[in-house]
């Protein structure tokens, strides 16, 4: 545990390094930590998980789910998820509002490709990074995130425990 936390800080401090073997083992970890937290949404059609890493350490979090005082349940009776969800990413970035944390120049995890919605957000919030696991047919959110100048990673959690 000791010498992962160095590793991390050691990689972290370099742009050069970060892209080396050490940032990316710490980036599967956030990711499978991010789809574990995943396992917290009661919505059926999917579950996403977001985590926000600043200086080393988790500053928020985020499952997609209804806002705080709804109804734990997603979808309507046909199935539809309920337009008033909440996105893993907004749910992290909104907790992240009531906190005396501050997001500029954080990571996001997140175990989808973040939508143009949340895309949004992420830039306002001054997040520099995204790193996500799960591609998504519509790209509108990663070439906003792109457009904006933040780093975007894609890292497939297939056959990753
Ligand atoms: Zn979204």
């Amino acid at each position: 545990m000791n010498n992962e936390h160095i590793t991390e800080q050691a990689v972290t401090s370099s742009a050069s390094i970060r892209e080396g073997r050490g940032q990316t083992a710490v980036d599967y970890r956030y990711l499978r930590m991010a789809r574990i937290w995943a396992e917290n949404s009661y919505c059926k059609r999917r579950q996403v998980g977001a985590l926000v890493v600043k200086d080393k350490m988790i500053i928020s979090d985020g499952y997609n789910g209804t806002p705080s005082g709804f109804e734990n349940v997603c979808e309507d009776e046909t199935g539809v998820t309920k337009p008033y969800v909440l996105h893993a990413e907004a749910n992290a970035i909104t907790k992240l509002a009531r906190s005396g944390n501050n997001s500029e120049g954080s990571t996001l995890y997140v175990t989808a490709s973040p939508c143009i919605e949340c895309a949004k957000l992420i830039i306002q919030a001054g997040i520099r990074r995204v790193v996500y696991a799960e591609k998504y047919r519509l790209t509108d959110g990663i070439d906003l995130l792109t457009r904006a100048g933040i780093e975007v990673e894609y890292r497939s959690l297939d056959g990753t425990r």
